[in-house]
């Protein structure tokens, strides 16, 4: 199975046709996976923690948007058996069975995967140690034979101080050079720089004034050490003027 990671955005993507068929074309072209494990920016909890392995409600973990966004469903069944397989991975991972799925998760994933047939879990984001989440991706790798999908999902620049008040204001530089430096330090493959990110990408702590919602893809980084050479870019671009929404995909060749 491949693995990636989803510049997931706004909770709107999830009513918004356009961004949608995007994210569903990209789903389309993933074979089939068995389980879908996800690493969203919005389940920060240490030890790292698994959850659901039953069947609850989704988590609307946002304020002050339209009602229809309350109501939408996807209802995945739970995943036990890769909960077992994560916790025999993975070291003193913890169980939360009743936490549901976070917006992080359901959005993107209602594109991508728009029947809700395929068993989702979510890991946790135990820490912010570069080196401890790109291990945690490596440890996780071998589930990627077992046809499990992992996909990290933040977004590559989120500054929500900084967004657009208009729709038409231009990228700023500074969200466009920090975009930009991920993609040439992916292209020579140098995982040191990507995880000494907080020191070396220009203008990181405007990128990132926390680092919730880029961390997941150092885990995805991790999963996917086999595979640095074949990476292609399902998504880019920006929305709200400087949140990057460029997606991420290892081990797959791009379809023609
Ligand atoms: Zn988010």
């Amino acid at each position: 199975m491949p693995v990636a990671f989803v510049g997931h955005g706004s909770p709107m993507v999830v009513l918004d046709e356009a961004k949608g068929a995007e994210l569903r074309a990209w789903g389309a072209s993933i074979p089939g996976p068995r389980a879908i494990l996800v690493v969203s920016a919005h389940w920060e909890q240490a030890p790292a923690t698994i959850g659901p392995t039953r069947a609850v409600p989704l988590i609307y973990d946002f304020y002050g948007f339209p009602p229809e966004l309350y109501r939408v469903r996807y209802p995945a069944p739970a995943a036990p058996e890769l909960a077992r397989r994560v916790a025999a991975l993975v070291p003193d991972v913890r169980i939360d069975e009743d936490r549901g799925l976070d917006h992080g998760t359901w959005t993107p994933l209602r594109w991508l995967f728009p029947d809700a047939r395929i068993p989702v879990l979510q890991l946790s984001i135990p820490s912010h140690d570069p080196r401890a989440l790109h291990r945690l991706g490596h440890d996780l790798a071998p589930l990627r034979d077992e046809g499990v999908f992992l996909l990290g999902s933040g977004n590559v620049v989120h500054n929500l101080r900084r967004i657009a008040r208009r729709p038409d204001e231009p990228t700023p530089s500074w969200a466009a050079e920090f975009d930009q430096w991920l993609v040439e330090s992916l292209a020579r493959r140098d995982v040191d720089s990507l995880l000494d990110w907080e020191r070396r990408a220009p203008a990181a702590t405007l990128a990132h004034p926390t680092v919730e919602h880029f961390v997941p893809l150092l885990v995805s980084l991790g999963a996917a050490t086999d595979d640095l050479s074949r990476l292609h870019y399902p998504i880019s671009g920006f929305e709200h003027s400087s949140i990057s929404r460029r997606s991420l995909s290892w081990g797959q060749d791009r379809r023609t």
